[in-house]
């Protein structure tokens, strides 16, 4: 048994599915994750603590590390795993409530988010660091098939998602990672993504209802979604032209930098 297990074990842990819980006790892929996020030398922003045993990874390479953990079953077992390990504060908040305004204060400089998400917020809580001005990067683990979503630059697999993200970071999958290698062991396959955000490149809601809008209906043209939005066909029409497409091209079409474009040559964003 590991030490995480063993201080799960000693409190009497009881994994809420609910929570999203499925933990990771294997240190060289923990540490490999701490890598890959970039965790060196770094202020490292972690969601979900957990049993501290990734918080402990990335800490043994960072700067500093703020751990959000809102289970406060789980805090007598991270006061076991992270004795003794000074740079680590340990926040109980959601951050989801928080906003992300008040995240940016809170951790007070440029930071990476490193983190096991639980699985029932992902979207959100990517969308949120996404809008961060102070996060440089996202490197977390996501089911399998959000990952390839997001990195997906067209095809059946590029939607609102992939839009979204790829107007301001650029994604990697960095490597899969089975279902049996994380306790308990969930449906499917997970995948490590790293989200680069571009220079001061931070979501906005202008940009984000505008890719919203374009994939309002999936199997309609752009011209349609957008003309069903209110705005005016023969705009959309040209706006099209001029980016070398035709009027009956569909949002996937086009990718994230040309539906961006078109979002300014609308005045949308
Ligand atoms: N980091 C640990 C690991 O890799 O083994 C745990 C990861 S587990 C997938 C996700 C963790 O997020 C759980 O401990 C869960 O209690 C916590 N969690 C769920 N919702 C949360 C929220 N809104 N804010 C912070 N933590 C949350």
């Amino acid at each position: 048994m590991t030490d995480y297990e063993i201080a799960l074990e000693k409190h009497r842990f009881k994994y809420k599915k609910a929570l999203g819980q499925n933990f990771i006790f294997d240190d060289d892929l923990l540490d490999g994750i701490a890598e890959a996020g970039g965790a060196d030398g770094e202020t490292v922003v972690e969601i979900g603590a957990g049993a501290g045993t990734l918080t402990r990874a990335i800490a043994r390479r960072a700067k500093n590390v703020c751990a959000f953990e809102i289970d406060e079953t789980l805090f007598p077992v991270l006061d076991d795993v992270l004795g003794g390990l000074d740079n680590v504060r340990l926040f109980s908040n959601d951050v989801t409530e928080l906003g992300i305004e008040t995240v940016d204060m809170l951790i007070g400089e440029p930071y990476r988010v490193i983190a096991n998400l639980p699985y029932y917020i992902t979207t959100p809580l990517i969308m949120l660091f996404l809008q961060s001005t102070e996060c440089k990067s996202i490197t977390c683990l996501v089911q399998k098939e959000v990952a390839e979503r997001i990195c997906a630059t067209d095809g059946g697999d590029f939607g609102a998602l992939s839009a979204v993200v790829q107007a301001v970071a650029e994604p990697k999958l960095v490597r899969i990672v089975k279902a049996w290698e994380f306790n308990p062991m969930p449906e499917v396959d997970s995948a490590v993504i790293r989200l680069d955000k571009r220079n001061g490149a931070a979501l906005d809601d202008k940009l984000n209802d505008f890719i919203k809008l374009c994939f309002a209906q999936k199997r309609k043209t752009l011209v349609n979604n957008l003309t069903s939005a209110g705005i005016n066909k023969s705009d959309v029409q040209s706006a099209l032209e001029k980016l070398g497409f035709a009027a009956t091209a569909r949002s996937e079409q086009l990718g994230a930098a040309k539906l961006q474009e078109l979002g300014r040559l609308l005045g949308k964003i």
